[in-house]
């Protein structure tokens, strides 16, 4: 079968490109390997800038039940502290995002093909893509949107991840009085491995998300009950806020290797890389759905206007590049033990610590879209 573009991988990044794509009129065939949106591995924080490109996109989150976020908590060891956000945010739970985004792609006039999984992608002719799906049926268009997120496709791979990031996610249903005390805050756990969020999601739950490296993981016995354990010892606070909670998954969602900081170089003639194909900024930034939301976009830009993708790909990573450097310095900082055990003091005594954090580490948008959704 041969189409205008092939858009692999339908989460946030695939379907952005495939909507922006299809509302100007070119036949997309988008190919997602999961029958239906399920869980994924995600603190599921929308920033300031996702909500604009989501606005962009026609997706109403409020109306989908996300919760407003208005603070951040940071807590290591023994220390608390909170800040106003410097920017509206809101959280809804992935499921609920990738139903929507999918159901946007299809009234867009995307072809969407569920349940089937691209096995490779190689080139059939000079000009034309082919893609080989689990069940041997071909795929052929002159231009393909890598974005299959964290999965890498044979031949077109990232990086090797040298900390060996493990990553969890959990719900859990908090006691009253944690969940008014959570409040509409973002949480934010620092711990000699790693990291872990805890914030409201819809319908009264809370996303629990943690990535820790592999030597934490292992220090806990390799076994989640071991790790929060060791994360509740490690971080009082997060002992306190799971006091009573009950867990509502069976067991928690986890991926591994994460290739923090990878920025895409360079890519072949017809081949735009988005999401986290594109980069992959640290998680506790808050900011890979907005990547992904607004590479996905701006790589359909880019092809409307006729730019060639080995054009786009490295523009993209100059765009991103300053950014993705300061929230890498950030991620070593919340490593360092006296940089994790001064923050949260440093944010109390000087809340505007968090505003030019947050400033800094953001990927910034060309094209601001007043968000109606949570709009003051
Ligand atoms: C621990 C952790 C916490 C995070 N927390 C946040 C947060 O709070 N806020 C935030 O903004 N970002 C967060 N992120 C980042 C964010 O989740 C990603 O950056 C974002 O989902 C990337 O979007 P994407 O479209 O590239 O990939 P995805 O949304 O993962 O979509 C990729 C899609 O491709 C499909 N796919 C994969 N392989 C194939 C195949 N072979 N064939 C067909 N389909 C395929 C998958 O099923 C999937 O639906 C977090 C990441 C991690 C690891």
């Amino acid at each position: 079968m041969q189409d205008e573009v092939l858009v692999l991988g339908g989460g946030v990044a695939g379907c952005a490109a495939a909507i922006a794509l299809a509302r100007k009129g070119r036949s997309v065939t988008l190919i997602e390997r999961e029958p239906t949106p399920r869980h994924k591995v995600c603190g599921e924080f929308l920033s300031g800038e996702a909500l604009e490109d989501l606005h962009a996109l026609g997706i109403d989150v409020a109306s989908l039940g996300a919760v407003p976020i208005d603070y951040v908590r940071l807590a290591a060891a023994r220390r608390a502290a909170e800040a106003p956000l410097p920017f509206r945010a809101a959280s809804l739970t992935r499921k609920a995002l990738d139903t929507a985004l999918i159901a946007e792609a299809v009234t867009a006039g995307v072809r969407v093909e569920r349940g089937r999984s691209v096995q490779s992608l190689s080139r059939a002719t000079a000009n034309l893509w082919q893609a080989t799906l689990d069940d041997g049926a071909t795929y052929e268009a002159p231009s393909v949107f890598l974005a299959t997120g964290k999965h890498d496709l044979r031949g077109h791979g990232r990086p090797k991840d040298p900390h060996q990031w493990v990553a969890f996610k959990m719900y859990y249903r908090l006691s009253a009085a944690q969940t008014a005390d959570l409040g509409d805050a973002s949480e934010l756990m620092l711990y000699s491995g790693g990291y872990g969020g805890i914030q409201p999601v819809e319908d009264g739950i809370a996303n629990f998300c943690l990535v820790v490296k592999r030597w934490y993981f292992a220090r806990a016995g390799l076994s989640w009950e071991g790790l929060l354990a060791k994360m509740q010892q490690d971080c009082p606070h997060l002992a306190m806020r799971l006091d009573g909670a009950e867990p509502l998954l069976d067991k928690p969602i986890v991926v591994t290797h994460i290739p923090y900081g990878f920025i895409r170089r360079t890519t072949e003639d017809g081949l735009y890389c988005i999401g986290d194909q594109a980069a992959v900024i640290p998680s506790f930034t808050g900011d890979g759905i907005s990547i992904a939301l607004h590479t996905g976009r701006r790589a359909a830009a880019a092809y409307l206007a006729a730019e060639p993708a080995q054009v786009f790909q490295p523009k993209l990573r100059s765009a991103m590049l300053l950014q993705m450097r300061l929230a890498k310095a950030a991620d070593h900082g919340l490593n360092n033990t006296l940089a994790r055990a001064v923050l949260p003091f440093c944010l109390r005594v000087w809340p505007g610590a968090m505003r030019v954090t947050a400033m800094l580490t953001r990927v910034s948008q060309p094209v601001a879209v007043a968000p109606q959704a949570f709009a003051n």
